[in-house]
């Protein structure tokens, strides 16, 4: 899906237009800065087209780092998404906060969009005009609280934003699309450099702008890949204050635009929480995952003892995604990459036809039949598959089936199928 930003300084009303373009009723919108969120990505819609709606304002600063962070937002914005929503305050007028801001968005050839925000009723318009002086054409005026303008802004955003993703284009044989992520210091750059390095770098400028590539396609095992935003790894961002915050945004944008990620872990240090969220993150995206445990070349023989330990523990939970024991220093196991990720995607893209899954099904309710409830057993009528990239099943029951027993399909299909590398989603739908 094409990818839409929105970034502005703190307290311009970024979250408030998000929650309006996504129709969230119990928005939560505060009128202090400093408040964090989780999510940063959500799916949007507007006539009959769907895109990614990727809001930069989680992390807000204090009056100190304001301009650091806006700045990164931009940034990010303008590596990954495929049109930006630059949000002022109408009030406030520009601030030298937002000319910085404009400079930077300027040197990119995505759309900007200038958001003239806070302007609650036609009285408040002509607030609007003075933010022509920011050189990004004219200002749209919106009320994010009220809706007032919304609906013109998304008007006018579908004419800029590209129908499909120009950062990730589906084409058909194109390079599939890889995300190496990890937290800093892993041996993502080491290994992004390796893999370049000793194969040929096929194209080194893609996505257009005139900044750093964004996306390298790099030619391993026979194959071109395109490694998504290699510009987040190669590019040293030493930013003190939200740096867990920044990194997230950067690697939720990534995921958007690739179809596996490759999550590199230390196997030097602990698993620890960040190793975990990045997971979590890749599982959330529904991308096909492969776990590469980097720096194999330092592991003594009572750490790896102790990091078996930490993978049954921490792990297990994506035990099904192929792991490969690199070492981006000297090149071990470097050649094992490719074959992990290509089971992964094969997985990623697999289909069962219709007939095969309902005998799976009924040769499982057969063997292990749902657990009695009440007396009353609830039956799975039929089943299907609804998508791919990742598999995703859908049931139709005639009441809804114990967690347990889902998690139990889950495991067969996983048993029959493999599916290695990719995850897999069952929903049911209840029939009365
Ligand atoms: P990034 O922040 O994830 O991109 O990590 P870097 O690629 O910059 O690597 C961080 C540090 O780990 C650097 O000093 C690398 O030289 C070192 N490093 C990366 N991979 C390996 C490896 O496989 N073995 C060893 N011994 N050191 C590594």
């Amino acid at each position: 899906l094409p990818v839409l930003a929105v970034v502005g300084r703190p307290n311009v009303g970024k979250s408030a237009l998000v929650n309006r373009i996504i129709g969230r009723r119990e928005a939560v919108v505060e009128d202090t800065p400093g408040v964090t969120r989780d999510r940063v990505s959500y799916k949007a819609e507007w006539g009959n087209r769907r895109f990614t709606l990727v809001d930069t304002g989680g992390w807000e600063p204090d009056a100190r780092g304001i301009d650091k962070s806006v700045a990164q937002q931009a940034e990010i914005a303008i590596d990954l998404a495929d049109a930006v929503l630059f949000v002022v305050d109408a009030n406030v007028g520009p601030t030298a906060t937002d000319e910085h801001v404009v400079r930077l968005l300027r040197q990119t050839d995505r759309p900007v969009i200038l958001v003239a925000n806070k302007v609650d009723d036609a009285v408040q318009e002509p607030n609007a005009a003075v933010l022509w002086s920011l050189g990004l054409g004219e200002p749209m005026p919106v009320s994010a609280l009220h809706g007032r303008g919304v609906a013109d802004l998304l008007d006018l955003v579908m004419t800029k934003l590209p129908e499909v993703s120009k950062v990730a284009k589906e084409e058909l044989g194109a390079p599939r699309r890889v995300a190496i992520l990890g937290r800093p210091n892993v041996g993502k750059s080491s290994l992004l450099n390796r893999a370049a390095g000793e194969e040929r770098v096929v194209v080194n400028d893609l996505a257009g702008t005139t900044r750093d590539p964004i996306d390298e396609q790099i030619e391993l095992g026979g194959k071109v890949w395109r490694f998504v935003d290699t510009a987040g790894i190669r590019k040293r961002v030493h930013l003190q204050q939200g740096a867990d915050f920044y990194a997230s945004l950067r690697t939720t944008a990534a995921l958007e635009k690739a179809e596996v990620a490759v999550v590199v872990l230390d196997v030097t240090e602990p698993i620890g929480v960040q190793d975990l969220r990045i997971i979590d993150l890749v599982l959330e995206s529904g991308r096909a995952l492969v776990l590469a445990f980097n720096k194999w070349d330092l592991l003594d023989d009572e750490r790896r003892w102790q990091l078996e330990r930490e993978v049954e523990r921490d792990l297990a939970h994506v035990a099904w995604a192929p792991r490969v024991n690199i070492s981006a220093r000297t090149g071990r196991h470097l050649e094992k990459l490719v074959p992990a990720l290509e089971l992964a995607l094969d997985s990623w893209d697999t289909r069962i036809p219709t007939g095969k899954f309902n005998a799976f099904i009924a040769e499982l309710v057969a063997e292990f039949p749902h657990p009695l409830r009440g007396g009353k057993q609830p039956r799975i009528l039929f089943g299907t598959q609804a998508q791919t990239q990742p598999p995703t099943f859908v049931l139709f029951t005639t009441g809804f089936l114990d967690p347990g027993y889902r998690r139990f399909i889950m495991r067969r299909l996983r048993e029959v199928y493999g599916f290695e590398g990719s995850p897999i989603v069952v929903n049911m739908r209840v029939r009365e």
